[in-house]
């Protein structure tokens, strides 16, 4: 805990850490000690972590990197938090991220970008988003680990671009309690660690049924530790074809059939695969995900919590709702309102929402037919590129940004969980990542698949 906080201060330039709590460390440490002394060694005792911006925990500013929610301080820990404290683990702080998690650059924070620990020369890159400060800081050496959300790619993405290992969980492994809220039927937490036995750990602990999450499942949670056997004999891996876009980039369809050998040398059998409605995911994404967020988003209305607008004479409530949501959201935060406030108005919904919905459903169907027909786990690539330089990309298309989720997506609208791993260095030296994709619950399984190609 200690060097973690000594580097958390040295390590400033990465703009990782939003909110730092060497006190609560160094508690949360003591008490650690003290329980190891007791001869209870719990699975996390005494490892330093960052926590996303978007998780509440108590007493600790918890902005989802908003100006809307400036200081706010929940009076409750989320279950995740809860869970890992519980396992020993210590927080340093709270972590940078795309405000309310609608990015893939770090770059909508009110607090500004994380940096890339990884460089070109001296040019910044973005250590991706949402979740860039979580991957910042643990690619970085700050933290041994970190939580991070994934709705559309937030975990797996930022995973990515920095060289460290991350899973999405399936949907309702992990409790949702006290995360503020994108949009709820794609939203899971999961680990983001420097190795997958790490992450096998760190699921174990934030992993389980919870009353207070209604979408959350019942299901038993397998030791995934113990399933870190590194055989996958006879298991079948899916190569979907309709994940080679065409201008697919050289290096990244390189890296791809790279992890194809990794798997096939290690006793699978490769099949290829159709998923044919996979094309149509990130624009289905781009109405869902939004329209969930501008209704989730409705509550920021400067009653409640964190910012309220100074108002002027003859200021009613009208004018205290448009002037706190205009000063406190940022301008992606603004396109997706309205963009899912227009999806879901009278005269567009079914022309965009409902539409978007029987799409989802005929996604997840691919991978059901897929699983059905006997295939173990996908691999695919995470993202189309390498980190790119900040301020490079969105800025004057907000749709060039998006595309950057291509190959994310699917699985948030099917559900199904994923794990990225890191497995090559392209040639300018930055880290490149794959990730697996597995039937609902089979983390364990998708895990072990990850360690061969770790
Ligand atoms: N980049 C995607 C978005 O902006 C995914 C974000 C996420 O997973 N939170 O919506």
């Amino acid at each position: 805990t200690m060097s973690c906080l000594t580097a958390m201060d040295a390590g400033e330039a990465l703009g990782a850490f939003v909110h730092k709590t060497p006190e609560i460390a160094l508690e949360q440490a003591r008490a650690a000690d003290a329980r190891l002394k007791q001869g209870d060694a719990p699975s996390l005792c005494g490892i330093p972590l960052g926590i996303k911006d978007l998780f509440c925990t108590k007493g600790v500013g918890s902005q989802a990197a908003s100006g809307i929610l400036k200081g706010f301080k929940p009076e409750y820990e989320s279950t995740v938090t809860s869970k890992l404290f519980a396992d020993g683990a210590v927080m340093l702080g709270k972590l940078n991220m795309d405000e309310f998690a609608m990015g893939s650059s770090n770059e909508s924070s009110v607090y500004g970008p994380a940096v890339n620990p990884w460089k070109i020369d001296e040019r910044k890159l973005t250590p991706g988003g949402s979740s860039g400060g979580s991957a910042a800081a643990v690619a970085g050496d700050l933290c041994i680990a970190a939580t991070g959300t994934d709705t559309g790619g937030s975990i797996r993405q930022p995973a990515a671009f920095t060289g460290i290992v991350g899973i999405k969980p399936t949907y309702g492994r992990v409790s949702r309690w006290g995360i503020i809220a994108y949009a709820s039927s794609l939203d899971q937490a999961g680990p983001m660690t420097k190795t997958v036995g790490d992450a096998a750990i760190f699921l174990q602990s934030m992993a389980g049924h919870d009353p207070k999450d209604s979408t959350s499942a019942d299901i038993a949670v397998p030791d995934f530790e113990a399933a870190l056997t590194g055989d996958i004999r006879g298991k079948v891996i899916g190569i979907p074809k309709e994940y080679r876009l065409d201008g697919l980039n050289e290096e990244v369809s390189a890296l791809w059939d790279k992890g194809i050998e990794m798997l096939r040398a290690a006793g699978a059998e490769i099949r290829e695969i159709s998923l044919p409605h996979s094309k149509y995911a990130l624009p289905a994404y781009y109405v869902i995900a939004p329209a969930e967020a501008s209704s989730n988003l409705a509550r920021y209305d400067g009653v409640r919590y964190g910012h309220r607008a100074k108002l002027g004479p003859g200021d009613g409530i009208t004018e205290m709702y448009e002037k706190t949501r205009a000063e406190g959201f940022g301008p992606e935060v603004q396109r997706r309102i309205m963009l899912g406030t227009y999806v879901l108005s009278a005269g567009f919904y079914d022309a965009y929402y409902n539409r978007a919905r029987k799409v989802r459903a005929l996604i997840k169907r691919d991978f059901e037919l897929a699983f059905e027909a006997g295939v173990d786990a996908i691999l695919a690539p995470t993202t189309p590129s390498a980190a790119f330089g900040l301020g490079e990309q969105g800025s004057a298309d907000p749709v060039e940004m998006y595309l950057n989720d291509v190959f994310t997506v699917t699985l948030n609208l099917a559900g199904l969980p994923g794990v990225q791993v890191p497995v090559a260095l392209n040639r300018d030296g930055l880290p490149m990542g794959l990730q697996l994709i597995g039937r609902p619950w089979d983390e364990a399984g998708l895990l072990n698949h990850a360690y061969v190609l770790e």
